[in-house]
């Protein structure tokens, strides 16, 4: 048995997205059952949807900032109960017993951990689908609860966007005083102007869109440098301590990183795929670079927790299922203000 899902799929690399139905598994002993209400929409879901990595397999159904009611569970279930709101991430399963499993960093699983979508699927064989779709089957220990009082369409890009900020600038130790350079104001770069912000820091937004300036401030951000312009990058060398990377295109990582002061630290969560780096902005400053993936169920319980007692969601523009084509079209462009959130009510 199996519960048949509305859901929007791309069937391949360059098809747009459209009307799909698949197969959630039925709740087994471990697992609740999601009505999805409202779904985020991730620069990743383009990457992955239009395969710019390599290895999407179709059709698949992007989607991995899912907040939803709880409408069954499982014999074994008690943390969850009919009615609760949830969210669920980037992964739905790991190994469970490896090192970063143990220490609550599943995103870091030395199997690999279950992807929300375009992952192999231990259940129902083939592979897993997302969020664009009106149910999901998720084991219980792969939830987090939405706190009260957070709007579950503004909490929903957090799965992702806030717990991909968070996580570094606490890994980071970003605190009172860190000059931190956010690169990129989109669904990430919004989330970390106000993150780090909330921690205390000084923060730049670097962007690419001069209008994006009046927003960054009222997003939190100290000051803004309009990066068109390559003479920013000698005006402003070595005057940061923390860049968080969050673009989606290729651009010139060295000159970022010029811009670190000694001893600072460039983290990439953006993906762009390749990103050349030439020795000598890290020699000369005794620079470092860094990556982060994602964030643990525990830190983004903790990260959702924090948003509820800071205030702290996100700019979203909502739209109907039908619209998400001229969405990724509109986020190709820098055009989102600063996270498109899918209404699932509509698929219904
Ligand atoms: P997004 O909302 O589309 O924002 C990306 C931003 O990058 C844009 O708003 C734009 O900001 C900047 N940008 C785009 N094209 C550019 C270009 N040609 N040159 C310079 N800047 C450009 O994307 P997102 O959802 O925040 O995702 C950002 C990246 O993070 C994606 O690559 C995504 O796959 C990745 N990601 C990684 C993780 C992780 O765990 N590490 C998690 C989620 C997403 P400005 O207009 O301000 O320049
Ligand atoms: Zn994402
Ligand atoms: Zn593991």
């Amino acid at each position: 048995m199996s519960l048949q899902t509305a859901a929007y799929a791309a069937q391949s690399e360059t098809a747009p997205l459209a009307p799909w139905s698949l197969s959630r598994r039925e709740p087994g002993a471990e697992d609740v059952l999601i009505e999805i209400l409202y779904c985020g929409v991730c620069h990743t879901d383009i990457h992955f949807s239009r395969n710019e990595w390599g290895n999407a397999q179709y059709p698949m159904v992007p989607g991995h900032e899912i907040v939803g009611r709880v409408v069954r569970v499982g014999a074994n279930v008690e943390r969850w109960k009919v009615g609760d709101a949830v969210g669920i991430g980037c992964f739905v399963d790991s190994c469970r017993q490896c090192g970063p499993c143990r220490a609550g960093e599943e995103q870091y699983c030395e199997a690999g951990s279950t992807f929300t979508y375009n992952a192999p699927d231990k259940h129902m064989g083939g592979m897993t689908f997302g969020g664009y779709s009106t149910q999901i089957t998720v084991d219980q220990h792969y939830l987090v609860r939405i706190p009260e009082g957070l709007p579950l369409d503004a909490a929903a890009p957090l799965l992702c966007a806030g717990i991909t900020t968070f996580s570094p600038l606490r890994h980071w130790g970003v605190k009172e005083g860190t000059r931190v350079g956010v690169v990129g104001l989109g669904g990430l770069g919004h989330m970390a102007v106000k993150f780090a912000r909330s921690m205390g820091a000084h923060v730049t937004v670097l962007s690419h869109s001069p209008g994006k300036e009046a927003d960054a401030k009222r997003l939190g951000a100290d000051a803004f440098v309009a990066t068109h312009d390559p003479e920013v990058f000698e005006r402003h060398a070595g005057q940061v301590d923390f860049i968080l990377d969050t673009v989606s295109a290729p651009h010139d990582l060295n000159a970022y990183l010029g811009l670190l002061a000694l001893d600072g630290n460039l983290v990439l969560v953006g993906l762009p795929d390749p990103t050349p780096v030439s020795a000598f902005p890290l020699i000369l400053q005794r620079r470092s670079m860094s990556g982060s993936l994602i964030g643990g169920i525990r830190e983004t319980q903790e990260m959702l927790d924090y948003c509820a007692t800071k205030g702290i969601t996100c700019d979203i523009e909502v739209i109907p299922m039908d619209k998400i084509n001229e969405a990724y079209e509109r986020m190709m462009r820098s055009d989102v203000r600063y996270r498109f959130v899918i209404d699932m009510a509509s698929l219904k």
